[in-house]
């Protein structure tokens, strides 16, 4: 990795501690030189090892760095066929994200900001979250022996809070949304220098970690799916995957990209909203009201985050979607009932955009379809 450059204007900065353009203020992204890795390593040779740590030269590590690992990535793609017959669809796949040590895709990103934090010397680690981000923080925390401090709403499932004490993280529960969280976990980054682990696009490192996704599914799949869709709050994990196609196509592994739909919770819905008005910044949501946790995410403090994975979304052909809570949770028990997999709410509604858009005839049924099963239902058990 050479760096990192400012996602809006383009500044580059030096790759140490940092979360903002020095110019603007917008987020970074880590920068690599392709051209020198992809002399070395190729998609095709990854290793037959499994997990995110065979594309190492593709994330924001030294080559001579140990990672902090708990065995995260390598899930399974698995064939829904009983979804396929009950839509008349031909191929639809469940990336089930579920499997990964602490329970949620959150794992592939924590585990590169951990390994991130020990490369740059942070003595302690801080986090805002609303759950899955908490749980893993505090699991590759306590592996690599780093003291790990959360910020979280009240409204976190009880089962994420306990995971995270056993763990042995600091908690503290925020009167307030996802956003509040964000702000207080921010000032305490700042005033004591830890290194803030916050999954928005704060972190410049950490997000790498999601690009492994993308990696795997041309894996898995041998081709590129027509649509992969995605559970988002700030949008993350899609911005990185669509990244991680992209490194692909550099890479000559595949010509085309996936589309990418974003699915948002309907009673928090700021980038939903502003997709269906055309519009291209995205304004915070004013009063959030959903059951959907994991992607219950306002925006109200960093809407330009909102704004870059508005415009991925569109870049790639993509849609998004807001899913209504109720549509979400008869979804939700189907998977578990007809597919066996016991998904957390946020997840299901990757199955609600896909009957959403199969009605808007926007999805056909010959198209190739991929759900991203983010989280497992254990952890929200009321
Ligand atoms: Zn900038």
């Amino acid at each position: 990795m050479l760096g990192l450059r400012c996602s809006s204007c383009g500044e580059w900065h030096e790759s140490t501690i940092r979360y903002q353009c020095e110019a603007c203020g917008n987020s970074l992204m880590a920068e690599y030189d392709y051209n020198r890795i992809f002399r070395k390593f190729s998609f095709e040779n990854a290793g037959m090892a499994s997990g995110i740590w065979r594309f190492k030269p593709l994330l924001p590590v030294g080559p001579n760095v140990a990672p902090v690992t708990l065995g995260e990535g390598s899930t399974p793609l698995l064939r829904a066929n009983r979804l396929e017959s009950a839509l008349s669809l031909a191929n639809v796949f469940l990336k089930n994200e579920t499997v990964n040590p602490t329970l949620s895709f959150k794992d592939r990103a924590l585990s590169v900001a951990l390994t991130v934090a020990g490369q740059l010397g942070a003595e302690a680690v801080v986090t805002a979250s609303t759950g899955n981000t908490g749980v893993s923080a505090a699991a590759y925390a306590a592996k690599s022996g780093l003291p790990c401090t959360l910020f979280v709403p009240k409204s976190t499932p009880r089962a994420k809070l306990y995971a995270m004490k056993r763990y042995g993280a600091s908690l503290h529960q925020v009167d307030g949304t996802f956003s509040d969280a964000y702000l207080l976990a921010k000032e305490v980054a700042e005033r004591k220098r830890w290194f803030n682990l916050t999954s928005t696009f704060l972190n410049p490192f950490a997000v790498e970690g999601h690009k492994t996704l993308a990696y795997e599914l041309v894996e898995q799949m041998k081709e590129v799916p027509d649509w992969v869709i995605i559970p988002i709050g700030a949008g993350p994990l899609l911005v990185s995957v669509y990244r991680g196609f992209l490194e692909l196509r550099l890479a000559g592994r595949i010509n085309t990209i996936p589309r990418l739909v974003g699915v948002q919770a309907a009673g928090c819905a700021p980038i939903a909203r502003a997709f269906a008005q055309d519009k291209t910044e995205v304004e915070p949501w004013e009063a959030p009201e959903t059951m959907l946790s994991a992607i219950a995410d306002p925006l109200s403090s960093y809407p330009a985050d909102g704004s870059r994975t508005l415009k991925v979304i569109r870049e790639s052909g993509g849609q998004v979607v807001a899913a209504p809570d109720e549509a979400v949770l008869g979804d939700q028990e189907w998977l578990t009932r007809q597919e066996g997999l016991y998904v957390e709410n946020a997840s299901a509604s990757t199955l609600t955009a896909l009957k959403i858009l199969l009605k808007q005839r926007v999805v056909r049924e010959s198209d190739s379809v991929v759900l991203v099963l983010t989280g497992h239902g254990t952890k929200e058990t009321e």
